[in-house]
């Protein structure tokens, strides 16, 4: 029997059939090209603690994330969310409110309510772009796809009430203290790395992995990001398992990052597989 692999997709609100699909679409994908071809993987719905605790790895869609918070409090899932993602360090990526939910620090909603997941050492300016009427998307060239087929397309971005990472954060095991102390910021729990493996292996600094090259130039005035002066808002990162990214690839029906993230996946599964148990 092959190796089982599950991957969930939260599943209180938002757009997370769309991330079912567009995953099996990769898992199809992956296959064709012969990848982990003693995977059997299934990609689940996750709604209890009980499906959290199934899952290898974890999607958080797009939507809204303070209607997600309130619900995963009453679901019990809010600290298993914390612990799979941030005790042990479980591969994790967060699209639109997923991101939000990831992120160390935010700035508040104005009903409050919202508690943080955390994971990624950021602070996001959420609704960055304006109201739902200021949704826009943007042919973005995505430079961590280089290395995968069709490299060359632009990948068709949508933002909607979409949040950007405004800030870099230290990496803290605790809360981020200074973020805290101000005004209209919430953040996210301490939560310190549980098991060895995930200390010593999966931590790391965050890096910026994408950028919306001006928002002149996405809004389709013409100017480009050089001649703005812009270096652009910051709209992918990834701080060692865990990834968001502003926009919402779910919608649309491109799976090279779910392709992508996939293999990020394999790639840390492997890693902690070939870690002898002590
Ligand atoms: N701004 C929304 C929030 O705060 C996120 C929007 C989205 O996921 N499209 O949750």
């Amino acid at each position: 029997m092959g190796r089982q692999i599950t991957i969930g997709v939260l599943a209180l609100q938002g757009a997370f059939s769309e991330h079912v699909q567009l995953l099996r679409n990769a898992i199809h994908q992956l296959g064709q090209r012969g990848v982990a071809k003693d995977a059997e993987w299934s990609v689940i719905e996750v709604r209890t603690p009980a499906e959290l605790a199934r899952c290898d790895a974890l999607v958080l869609p797009g939507g809204e994330s303070t209607t997600m918070s309130l619900v995963a409090e009453r679901s019990g899932l809010l600290e298993p969310l914390r612990d799979f993602v941030k005790a042990h360090r479980r591969p994790t990526w967060g699209t639109c409110a997923g991101l939000i939910l990831l992120s160390e620090s935010a700035n508040r909603t104005k009903k409050g309510g919202q508690e943080l997941i955390g994971g990624l050492d950021v602070r996001v300016s959420r609704n960055h772009f304006g109201r739902q009427t200021e949704s826009f998307t943007a042919a973005l060239d995505l430079p961590f796809l280089h290395n995968g087929t069709d490299a060359a397309t632009p990948f068709h971005s949508v933002f909607i009430r979409a949040p950007v990472v405004e800030r870099l954060l230290a990496h803290k095991d605790g809360e981020q203290a200074e973020e805290k102390a101000r005004d209209d910021t919430i953040v996210a729990p301490a939560k310190t790395p549980k098991d060895e493996v995930a200390r010593n292996y999966f931590d790391a600094e965050v890096e910026v992995l994408a950028r919306l090259p001006g928002r002149a130039k996405a809004l389709g005035s013409g100017a480009t990001a050089s001649e703005e002066g812009e270096e652009g808002d910051i709209i992918a990162v990834r701080q060692g398992n865990v990834f968001g990214t502003s926009f919402h690839p779910e919608l649309t029906g491109d799976a090279r990052i779910h392709v992508w993230w996939l293999e990020q996946v394999l790639a840390a599964l492997d890693r902690r597989k070939d870690i002898p148990a002590r």
